[in-house]
């Protein structure tokens, strides 16, 4: 069994005070680290993304322009390359993270299967190419990144748990809905407690 963690959005736009902060951002960064200074050796590898988006455009209709942003499909502006709004928080140990995925280059991306390294790999290469069969995710939003990055892991073949005590969503319902449609779709969903356990 080879494990990967992906490390969703822990940036300082999707956390309070934010562009698009969600309660409880700021906890998952520091929930995140207390895991990973207990069970860093659980993990092959520590894969973390960031929106990373464009400042000259919309990024493909992504940021709310025209009208009020409707907070599903148009944002306020978040996460502009370059701003302190797109750094990791400063909660999370970032000194851990073996492989950085950027996604969101002048177009939506919620996945980071939709991203890319700083070698231009996607981290399905990058899964493959070390072997992982197996992905805990956590981090930020559960109802919109964490969401179809877990997808997206099923997808490509892996087994994969969310530990949801270390999520964090943009509004309780959706954010249920999500947790729950994961459960159908066949993702382990785990407090962390009980990951703390395995
Ligand atoms: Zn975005």
């Amino acid at each position: 069994m080879t494990r990967a963690l992906f490390i969703i959005d822990v940036q300082n736009d999707f956390t309070e005070g934010g562009a698009l902060g969600v309660d409880g951002g700021a906890a998952v960064a520091a929930g995140i680290t207390r895991h990973l200074e207990a069970h860093r050796d659980d993990y092959a590898l520590v894969v973390a993304s960031r929106d990373w988006h464009s400042g000259e455009n919309d990024n493909g209709g992504h940021f709310a322009t025209e009208a009020d942003p409707d907070f599903v499909d148009t944002w306020p502006a978040h996460c502009v390359e370059g701003t302190p709004g797109a750094e990791y928080h400063p909660a999370l140990a970032a000194d851990v993270i073996d492989v950085h995925i950027r996604k969101g280059q002048g177009v939506p991306a919620y996945s980071i299967f939709e991203g890319t390294d700083d070698a231009g790999a996607t981290i399905g290469e990058v899964l493959t190419a070390h072997g992982v069969t197996e992905v805990d995710v956590v981090g930020i939003a559960t109802d919109y990144c964490v969401r179809a990055s877990a997808l997206d892991a099923l997808e490509h073949g892996q087994h994969v748990r969310v530990l949801t005590g270390l999520v964090a969503g943009v509004a309780p319902e959706s954010s249920a809905a999500a947790l729950a449609e994961l459960g159908h779709a066949g993702v382990e969903l785990v407090d962390a407690t009980d990951a703390d356990r395995a």
